[in-house]
């Protein structure tokens, strides 16, 4: 059986040479074969430096280096792409998901169950703003979606190959991996941990970007703000025909001059204000739309090392005892459907 790790790193050079470490024992215990893939999103720091002494080092090492910083999601997207093993582990590289765990979800896939997520029980070192953010996110998202996106649980998880696959068919953009992977369906099954705090350096996501993340994921796998915007429609609708009733009723049952300036003007910017919610609203899905259409890139690699080496040793090998298993099928400086 043979495991690969892909880990989205943006300037972690402190954290990759215990993650390495951590990684490739747990990984060597619990399968015949790994293959660790680092993506570095555009680090600016020594990752990526790290990255290539360690693919140096050990030959189970491999990284994809992006243009730019692409962000998380792109990030996770290139390394799914350049997997080849039976079983995939998403993990960060932060080591606030301790590796061990692994071994654990491991053990469920090998159970039959295509889709092992973690789930967090406790999260340790964070701030109070960022934990009730993240508990709000999951449960909104839960209840204006018909995706079943499970709550408290991040990228942390073990796809089998069926389901990168089928992940890596889904080229949307902006896109919320977590999402499609409940999207996709088969079994999918949670295995709980506790999340440790980070090992070196600070979180990457800000309120804004947080909040940015959110509302993309939320426009991505749900239509309820759409319909929530045609409901304040109707609601304004139905109160104008009150209140033109009311002072159709006053002027021509009563004869009372109409004095309603005040309402008027009140009136108004009310219905301005739905308006331009309305069209905020909908401006951010025919965003998505007009990202989609252009039809661009997940991603761009500036380089990739660690594949040749591999398909070397299997080349040797193959002429001396016949084929071994095939080499990996996407090539690193063309990743299929990118
Ligand atoms: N990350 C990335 N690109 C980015 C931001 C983050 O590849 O633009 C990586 C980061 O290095 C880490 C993982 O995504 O491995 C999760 O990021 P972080 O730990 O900052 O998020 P948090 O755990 O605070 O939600
Ligand atoms: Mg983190």
């Amino acid at each position: 059986m043979k495991l690969s790790i892909v880990v989205p790193v943006f300037n972690e050079e402190d954290n990759l040479a215990p993650l390495h470490e951590r990684l490739s024992r747990v990984a060597s215990s619990c399968s015949d074969e790994h293959e660790i893939i680092f993506v570095d999103d555009g680090s600016q720091d020594g990752s990526l430096a790290i990255m290539q002494s360690l693919t140096e080092q050990d030959t189970n090492v491999r990284y994809v280096s992006l243009s730019r910083n692409f962000g998380h999601e792109m990030a996770t997207t290139a390394g799914l792409d350049h997997t080849d093993g039976d079983a995939v582990v998403i993990i960060d590289a932060d080591l606030q998901d301790p590796p061990e765990v692994i071994a654990d979800l491991v053990k469920r896939w090998r159970d039959g169950v295509e889709v092992v997520y973690a789930q967090r029980r406790r999260r340790e070192g964070e701030s109070f703003f960022k934990k009730f953010t993240s508990f709000a996110f999951y449960r909104v998202i839960r209840a204006l979606s018909e995706v079943n996106i499970p709550t408290d649980t991040g990228d942390f998880r073990l796809m089998d190959r069926r389901v990168v696959e089928a992940l890596r068919k889904c080229r949307e953009n902006p896109r919320f991996v977590r999402g499609l992977v409940s999207w996709i369906g088969f079994r999918q099954e949670a295995v709980q941990y506790d999340r440790a705090e980070r090992h070196a350096g600070e979180t990457k996501y800000n309120v804004a970007k947080l909040v940015r993340l959110s509302w993309e994921a939320i426009c991505a796998f749900s239509l309820v703000p759409l319909r929530v915007a045609g409901w304040l429609g109707a609601i304004v609708m139905l109160l104008s025909f009150a209140l033109t009733a009311h002072v159709a009723y006053h002027k021509l049952f009563l004869g009372l001059p109409i004095q309603g300036y005040a309402l008027l003007a009140c009136g108004l910017f009310f219905l301005g204000g739905i308006q331009l919610l309305v069209l905020g609203v909908l401006s951010q899905y025919v965003g998505h739309i007009f990202k989609h259409t252009q039809q661009r890139p997940l991603y761009i690699i500036d380089r990739a090392e660690g594949w040749s080496r591999v398909r070397e040793q299997a080349a040797k090998l193959a002429a001396q005892t016949g084929p071994s298993r095939p080499a990996a099928h996407t090539s690193p400086l063309q990743p299929v459907g990118s």
